[in-house]
This record gives structure tokens, sequence and C-alpha cells, in this order.
């Protein structure tokens, strides 16, 4: 993790440092703690409340913080409101927040940079500046006409040349219980020449999982997702039947921008 300046200057922790601090606040339960590197979990007792699991950054713990984990670990956990409150003051902790958001930001980079594929793989999109711009009023053309605007404007809308049979995909986020969106996806396929009808069915398909997902939590084909899938009038089955054009060669470059629908060029006319 990267250390910004203040948090070096900072005096550091080790294990034990942090369990002495707990038991100078009068904790007996706990007989050990260690250092999580684990991007989402700030904290989690385990062993009956026996070892304290941390996020590795609370080494930088100023009292306040341990006086608060000193809270938790003497109730065993969030078993009262003074608990709840220490709790939250950990949560709050500005120092936490930044690392964690830093550790994200590193691992998504990380993802957005390995080259692997199928679907729950982020890649390099592909795309040329025109294909990027071109699926991007795609997508707000439709969530505007179709979804009624629910849909956040700045999702991720990515082309994908090393997808094999799969046309594309809705890739699920959460952080701190909030849902995302990580990213949409398309074969780069879907742009050549023929593509028309199967590239808007495979973007509306991929909408409505971002949809049925950001509202209910749900995932894959079942009931609320098929209720998008005919409200937004997408062919409301996992695969599609009708075949697609593919490239020649897999590594051919697509650099086609198909015409915008006919409703969008009168509107940025
Ligand atoms: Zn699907």
């Amino acid at each position: 993790m990267p250390k910004t300046l203040a948090m070096a200057e900072m005096s550091e922790l080790s294990p034990s440092d942090f369990l002495r601090e707990l038991h100078c606040h009068g904790v007996r339960r706990v007989s050990r703690v260690t250092y999580r590197k684990n991007r989402n979990t700030i904290w989690s007792l385990t062993q009956r409340g026996t070892v304290l699991n941390v996020h590795e950054i609370f080494r930088l713990a100023p009292p306040d913080i341990l006086r608060a984990f000193a809270v938790i670990t003497k109730q065993g956990g969030l078993s009262s409101r003074t608990a709840e409150a220490a709790s939250q003051a950990i949560s709050d902790w500005p120092v936490l927040n930044a690392a964690i958001a830093a550790a994200r930001a590193e691992y998504d980079e990380r993802r957005a940079t390995a080259s692997c594929d199928g679907v729950g793989s982020v890649t390099h999109c592909c795309a040329t500046p025109e294909q990027r711009a071109y699926v991007r009023a795609l997508y707000s053309h439709f969530n505007r006409t179709r979804f009624g605007g629910v849909l956040p404007e700045g999702i991720p809308v990515r082309l994908s040349r090393r997808m094999k049979s799969a046309l594309g995909h809705m890739l699920p986020g959460e952080h701190k219980g909030r849902r995302y969106v990580v990213e949409v996806a398309l074969n780069v396929d879907l742009l050549l020449v023929g593509n028309g009808a199967e590239r808007v069915d495979t973007l509306l398909h991929e909408m409505a999982h971002a949809a049925d997902y950001l509202l209910t939590g749900a995932r894959g084909h079942g009931r609320s997702w098929r209720e998008w899938a005919v409200t937004v009038g997408c062919t409301p089955e996992m695969t599609y039947a009708r075949p697609v054009r593919r490239r020649k060669r897999r590594r051919d470059l697509v650099t086609r921008v198909p015409p915008l629908p006919h409703a969008l060029r009168r509107h940025k006319a």
C-alpha cells in the first residue's frame, strides 16, 4: 500500500503493541491481534472473540481508535450501542478510508491490466476513441429512452476482442455494502456490418443486468431480469439464438463505427 508522508511519520504498532494497548484498556478476552491486507475487511473477531483481525492500516491507530477497539473487544462484538458507536468511529477514521480507497484503486488497476478471458475479468478496452464515443452515446440514449434514466451515466462501457462465444457481460461490484457496476463489456464483433440488431439486443441485455443488480441485487436471468428485458425490449433469454457475424481472425482489428440510431442523430444535430 502506498504510504503518504503523513502516514509514514506516524509511529507504527506491531500486533503485540496493539494487543498490549488493548490489555491496558482492560481487555482480557483477546489474546492475539493479526493485521490483514484485505481490501474490504475493517476488523473481525474470531475464535470466540479471542483473536482480533484488523486491517493492516490500524498499525497506525491513534489512541482514540485503540480505545474504540477496546470497547468492542471487551464486549465480544457489537452487542451494545456503545460498541456500535465505537465501530462507527473506527469506520469513519479518515486514514482507514484513504487506505481502502488507495488499495481499491491499485487493485482495479491491476485487474484492468491483467490479460484474461471471459466473464468476470476486466481487460483493456480495444475501442478506438470514436468507437468509445459511439457506445457511450448508445448507452446514454438507451438509458434515457428505455430505462427511464435509472442507470448511472458513469458506468464504464468497454469493447472486448478477447471474448470468444460471449457477446457481452455486466460485471457487478460491491463496496462498503453499496452495489455498483464495474463495467459493461461488449464483444467488438458486434460493431461489424450486419450485427446491428444483435448489438442493440446485447447492450440492452447487459444494461438490464446492470439495472436489475443495482436496484434489487439480483444476478443472472431470473424473474426480475426478465421483467427488465421485456420492459426495455430485448430478448428475455440467456443466450442469443441468431448467428452473429465474426471477425475472420481473432487478431483482426475492428475499427468500424456504426451509424447512430436515427433518433440520436436528430438529437445531436
Ligand atoms: Zn445475461
